[in-house]
């Protein structure tokens, strides 16, 4: 049998930890997890979302891709939470090297970690799909219909559309922090989505740890599991 971890310790004797997280960091944002039950795939559109979300979608419908974009995607107001902060503390302590991130709502960053790999993209990035000039979030919201750059193309954010690659660099810093950790903290993913599964076996050390609120296929080869609130569990860490 394992000898049981205690994530306080754990944090405690560590200057290189590296954070996973999924969805269920930002549903304590108020952020809907896009594939659960209470998420945007039960919103009433002509299309499932995931056509809806699809590059293909983007190119043909771009006014109905905006329409469920700036509805369903783009949470402006939300604040960071409880899990956000403390990373950052961590971070700024200089024991947590990076956070892998699935989120696309910039809660990071608006917590003030600096090292945060997006993988897939942010709301907050916006290009000319012709000329590459960027434009701000606030340029998307204000548009209406099909955002528009000076020079007449589309501008879409850089955001990974399904049938869309995730880029290269961000997935080699991330498999690059994720092999040099010696403590991984998954949460908030349900671990069954590409490739979140796949960058976690790039881990080498003995200090895998997930939380979770429901269980996931990867809690059996974890080193620590703790089922609840990210949040909570993270905010008791000092
Ligand atoms: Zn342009």
């Amino acid at each position: 049998m394992k000898h049981q971890l205690n994530l306080q310790e754990v944090i405690e004797e560590s200057n290189n930890i590296v954070f996973f997280g999924g969805a269920g960091v930002s549903t304590e944002s108020g952020i809907p997890d896009f594939r659960s039950n209470n998420g945007v795939y039960n919103t009433k559109y002509k299309y499932p979302a995931e056509e809806i979300l699809s590059h293909s979608f983007y190119i043909n419908h771009t006014a109905e891709f905006f329409d469920f974009y700036k509805t369903n995607m783009v949470y402006p107001d939300a604040v960071p939470n409880k899990a956000h902060i403390k990373l950052a503390c961590l971070e700024r302590k200089g024991k947590l090297k990076a956070i892998v991130t699935q989120n696309i709502d910039g809660l990071h960053q608006k917590a003030g970690s600096m090292n945060v790999l997006e993988l897939h993209g942010s709301v907050y990035r916006n290009y000319c799909t012709k000329c590459g000039k960027y434009y701000p979030l606030e340029y998307i919201l204000e548009s209406s219909k099909v955002p528009l750059c000076s020079c007449g193309g589309k501008i879409k954010p850089d955001v990974v559309l399904y049938e869309e690659e995730l880029n290269r660099e961000t997935i080699e810093k991330s498999v690059e922090a994720i092999i040099s950790s010696d403590v991984l903290i998954v949460a908030g993913t349900s671990l069954s989505v590409y490739p979140a599964a796949s960058l976690i076996d790039y881990y080498r050390g003995n200090k895998l740890i997930l939380i979770n609120k429901t269980p996931t296929p990867k809690d059996s080869n974890s080193d620590l599991v703790l089922h609840g609130s990210i949040g909570e569990i993270l905010e008791k860490i000092i």
